[in-house]
């Protein structure tokens, strides 16, 4: 929203824009736009303004724009095979939902009560879906609603991490999109989050070492951190890194390569302090002009100041400041 605002300036009327926009909402049609939130949140910032910078008052609001974007949010709905790097590491186990969008409830079944032979299979699951707590969530699932799974079922925990096959231009990438904030329940499930063009598709990550592999020279199972997917040979190593790293949030470590691996100093002038310096200030006001030419407001300058500062006030020390009219 652009607004113009005024004030009384000894005899003159002093004009300013300004500028304000509000907080993102999240919508599926034009109509869920909520108004009132908007409204709320304008008046709360044209009063901070008018507080702030004491003595201007609106006068008119020039424009009011609303931009809408398209968003894809991170939701799994149904089956997406496997892609081929997965399958080769035996990591994760992908129930196969041709026909709902209910991939994140196969994916913790599956997870709660693995199947010994044809895993991929759904009615291996239908069984026990009653045995959990689905209220409140609507399916497809999106990220955010897990928590509330969380809240409806004491006994587990879960992790999300988004997987992005490997590229001409980029190396296979596992990245952390939602982590529990609780500790000891009695089962923690790692999900994943693979996509293709169209949707995503939640899976059980069985085995989180096979699939970060690589990571390690070794061959040998890792202990991995679930905040930044780094992996550890040793326990006591990895019981260390994840005290720290634990209480930060969730992310993707990515270290340079080649060329960005060294530092270097070079500004070595900048360590030396200076023995005096300037801070300058220049006010000017707004006067608004009769917008030919595509000229609407001028600069007017109105006043100025300057102070110098020496590191040694007897070398060096001055002020100057006045009013230009
Ligand atoms: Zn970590």
């Amino acid at each position: 929203m652009d607004a113009k605002f005024e004030k009384q300036l000894d005899h003159r009327i002093q004009t300013n824009n300004a500028r304000f926009r509000t907080e993102l909402q999240r919508i599926c049609s034009p109509s869920d736009i909520n108004l009132d939130e908007l409204k709320v949140d304008l008046d709360g910032q044209v009063d901070r303004f008018t507080n702030l910078a004491s003595g201007w008052n609106l006068s008119s609001i020039k424009e009011f724009t609303i931009h809408i974007a398209r968003y894809r949010p991170l939701i799994g709905t149904s089956y997406i095979p496997t892609p081929q790097p997965l399958i080769n590491k035996r990591c994760i186990v992908n129930v196969e939902n041709y026909f709902d969008e209910n991939c994140f409830q196969y994916a913790i079944l599956s997870a709660m009560f693995p199947a010994d032979r044809d895993s991929n299979r759904m009615s291996k699951y239908e069984p026990h879906i009653n045995k959990l707590d689905w209220s409140g969530l609507s399916f497809p699932v999106k990220l955010p609603q897990i928590r509330h799974f969380e809240r409806n079922n004491l006994n587990c925990t879960v992790n999300v991490y988004k997987y992005f096959e490997a590229t001409k231009e980029k190396k296979e990438e596992i990245i952390p999109v939602y982590i529990t904030r609780h500790m000891h329940r009695k089962l923690h499930i790692n999900l994943l989050l693979i996509s293709n063009e169209v949707t995503s598709h939640y899976v059980w990550i069985k085995n989180m070492s096979k699939l970060v592999a690589k990571r390690t020279n070794g061959k040998h199972s890792t202990f991995v951190c679930a905040h930044c997917q780094h992996a550890y040979t040793n326990r006591k190593a990895f019981e260390n890194h994840y005290e720290d790293c634990s209480r930060h949030v969730y992310q993707k470590i990515v270290y340079p390569t080649g060329d960005d691996t060294q530092l270097f100093w070079k500004a070595r002038s900048k360590t030396e302090s200076y023995q005096f310096c300037c801070y300058a200030d220049f006010e000017s006001y707004l006067e608004e002009k009769d917008g030919k030419e595509g000229i609407v407001n001028e600069h007017k300058p109105s006043g100025f100041c300057l102070y110098t500062a020496a590191t040694n006030d007897f070398i060096f020390w001055t002020r100057l400041h006045g009013n230009v009219f």
